[in-house]
C-alpha cells in the first residue's frame, strides 16, 4: 500500500518500504512506504492549503462525509475486520467491534455537527462580549498499534468534524487499516488534502510532523516515554497537545462483590486484545478472604481461553503484535520465575500447541501472590500476564493502587455503595468503573493523570481541544 498525500497515493521519495508481517503466521501481509521529513513536509502543505476551504464548509456537510464512510465501513465490515487482524493478531471478533467502534465515533461526531458555537456575555456599564470558535488549522495525530482503527476515529472525528485538516502518522506494525479508512473517508467526499497519511519510523516521520510549524495541534497516543519525547517537542513548538499514554490499571475485587462477574470482568479487562489494552486490568487487589475462591474460579475460567490465530472464528485470544512486546512479556515472566516472585497459576510460557508455532502466542497467565515491588506491578505490562495481591481491606487495596506512576483506569468491585464512593473519591485515575472495566463509549471523555497522559478524548470536552476561542468585546 501507498501512504496518501493530498487525495493521491504516494510513493516514499527515496523509494523506500518496510515489511508488514502478520504476527499469528510470521508471513508478509504487505510493504508500505518508509517516509521521510520530504514526505511530511509535502502532506502538512497538502493539509494546509485545503484547510481554507475544509474551515469553510458547514458543520453538516463535513457530517455527510462521516456518514458516508460509516455507510460504506459498515458494508466492508468483515473484510476491514480481516485486515486489523492479519496486521494487528486480535481475533475477528474484536476486530468487528473495533471497525463497529470507528463508524460509531465518527457518527456521534456527525451528531455534535453545528453545537461548537461561541457565547454571549454581558458586561454591566460596557456593553457585551462574544466568543467565536475556530478550527485550529492544521493537526498531527500519531497512533499506536494495538487500536488502530478506533484510536485513528477518536483523533480524525473531533479534529475533522470542527474543521481543522490533519496529518496521520500510524504505527509502524499497523499501517493498513488507517490508510484503508482514509481511502474509504476520500470515498465519501473527503476533499483531498484534508486527511493526509504518512507511514515510517516514529523518530523520523513522528518527529518531524510534531517539529512542523504550520502543526498547530499535537494528538499522540502511545507509551509514555514516547509521549515526553513528543510534548518536548510540541511544547518548544508553542503548540497545543493531547496526549494518551501508558496505564496500569488496578481492579479492586471486595469480598462483598459478585464474584462471577468479576471473573469475567477480569478476564476480558486483561486478556481482551492479548492484554495489549491501555486500559486493561494489569493489576488485581483481591479482599484476602475472598483470594483463595476468586482465584480458584479465574483460573477455571482462563484455561478456557481458546489462543490461536485470530482469523478462525472460534480464538477467544490471538498472538501479541510484534517480537519486542513478545520478547518483552516471555523475558519478565522468566524472570518472576526465576527470583520466585509469586506463583504462576495458569500459562507462564509459549504455548505448546503446532498452531502457535509461526507467531508471537504467549499463554494467558496468572500469577498469585505477587510481592509489592515486583516489576509486574511497577511497569505497565502489555500482554497477556495478571498478578493478583492480596488486601486486607478497601484501605489497603486502594494505597496499594494508588502506588503506580500511572493513573489512566481504575475499577472496583463491590455492592456495598459507600465503598464505591470511597474508591472513586480515592482512587488516582482519569476514568473510574464500577462493577465493570474496560467499557467506553463515543460520548464518554477518556483520558488518564499521571503518566498516563493530559487532556481528554471522546465527548464534546474532545471538541475544544480542536477549537481555538476568539473574544470580541463591544462597547454599546
Ligand atoms: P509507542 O510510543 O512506541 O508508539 C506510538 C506511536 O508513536 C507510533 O506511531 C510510533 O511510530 C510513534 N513514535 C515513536 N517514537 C516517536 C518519536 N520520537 N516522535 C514521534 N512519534 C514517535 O507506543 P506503542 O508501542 O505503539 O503503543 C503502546 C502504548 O500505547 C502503550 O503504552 C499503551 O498503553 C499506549 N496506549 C494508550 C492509549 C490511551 O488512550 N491512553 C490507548 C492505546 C494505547
Amino acid at each position: 500500500m501507498k501512504m496518501q498525500i493530498n487525495g493521491k497515493a504516494v510513493e516514499a521519495i527515496r523509494g523506500e518500504f518496510f515489511d508488514i508481517i502478520n504476527p499469528a503466521t510470521g508471513e508478509l501481509i504487505d510493504r508500505v512506504p518508509r517516509g521521510t521529513g520530504d514526505d511530511v513536509a509535502d502532506a502538512v502543505e497538502a493539509a494546509s492549503s485545503a484547510f481554507g476551504s475544509w474551515a469553510s464548509t458547514s458543520p453538516q456537510q463535513r457530517a455527510g462525509v462521516f456518514y458516508r464512510a460509516g455507510e460504506i465501513i459498515r458494508q466492508r465490515k468483515d473484510s476491514l475486520a480481516a485486515l486489523i487482524t492479519k496486521e494487528q493478531g486480535k481475533p475477528l471478533i474484536e476486530a468487528r467491534n473495533e471497525i463497529e467502534g470507528f463508524a460509531n465515533v465518527l457518527e456521534y461526531y456527525c451528531g455534535l455537527a453545528g453545537s461548537f458555537h461561541g457565547d454571549f456575555i454581558q458586561i454591566p456599564q460596557n456593553g457585551y462580549a462574544m466568543t467565536v470558535k475556530k478550527p485550529l488549522g492544521v493537526c498531527a495525530a500519531i497512533i499506536p498499534w494495538n487500536m488502530p482503527a478506533l484510536i485513528m476515529a477518536w483523533k480524525i472525528g473531533p479534529a475533522l468534524i470542527s474543521g481543522n485538516t490533519l496529518v496521520l502518522k500510524p504505527a509502524s506494525n499497523t499501517p493498513l487499516t488507517n490508510l484503508t479508512l482514509a481511502s474509504i473517508l476520500s470515498e465519501a467526499g473527503l476533499p483531498a488534502g484534508v486527511l493526509n497519511v504518512v507511514t515510517g519510523p516514529g523518530e523520523l516521520v513522528g518527529e518531524a510532523l510534531v517539529s512542523n510549524h504550520k502543526v498547530k495541534k499535537v494528538s499522540f497516543t502511545g507509551e509514555s516515554a514516547t509521549g515526553k519525547r513528543v510534548a518536548e517537542l510540541a511544547v518548544s513548538g508553542k503548540k497545543r497537545v493531547t496526549l494518551e499514554l501508558g496505564g496500569s490499571d488496578p481492579m479492586l475485587v471486595c469480598d462483598d462483590a459478585d464474584l462471577e462477574s468479576a471473573v469475567v470482568g477480569a478476564l476480558r479487562g486483561r486478556f481482551y486484545n492479548c492484554g495489549q489494552t491501555c486500559m486493561a486490568v494489569k493489576r488485581l487487589y483481591v479482599f484476602e478472604s475472598i483470594a483463595e475462591e476468586f482465584i480458584k474460579k479465574l483460573e477455571a475460567a482462563v484455561w478456557k481461553l481458546r489462543v490461536g490465530n485470530g482469523i478462525y472464528e472460534n480464538i477467544d485470544m490471538g498472538p501479541l503484535n510484534n517480537r519486542r512486546q513478545w520478547e518483552y512479556v516471555k523475558d519478565l515472566v522468566a524472570e518472576i520465575e526465576e527470583k520466585d516472585e509469586g506463583r504462576i497459576i495458569t500459562g507462564g510460557k509459549v504455548p505448546a500447541n503446532s498452531a502457535c508455532n509461526r507467531g508471537y502466542f504467549f499463554e494467558p497467565t496468572l500469577i498469585a501472590d505477587v510481592p509489592r515491588e515486583s516489576r509486574l506491578l511497577k511497569e505497565e505490562v502489555f500482554g497477556p500476564v495478571l498478578p493478583v495481591v492480596r488486601v486486607k481491606d478497601l484501605d489497603e487495596a486502594i494505597e496499594e493502587a494508588n502506588n503506580s506512576s500511572y493513573g489512566l483506569g481504575a475499577s472496583i468491585w463491590t455492592k456495598n455503595l459507600d465503598r464505591a464512593i470511597s474508591g472513586c473519591e480515592q482512587l488516582d485515575a482519569g476514568i473510574i468503573w464500577i462493577n465493570q472495566h474496560l467499557k467506553i463509549a463515543p460520548e464518554v471523555p477518556f483520558g488518564g493523570v499521571k503518566e498516563s497522559g493530559i487532556g481528554r478524548e471522546n465527548g464534546p470536552y474532545a471538541l475544544s481541544e480542536y477549537l481555538d476561542l476568539k473574544t470580541i468585546m463591544l462597547k454599546t
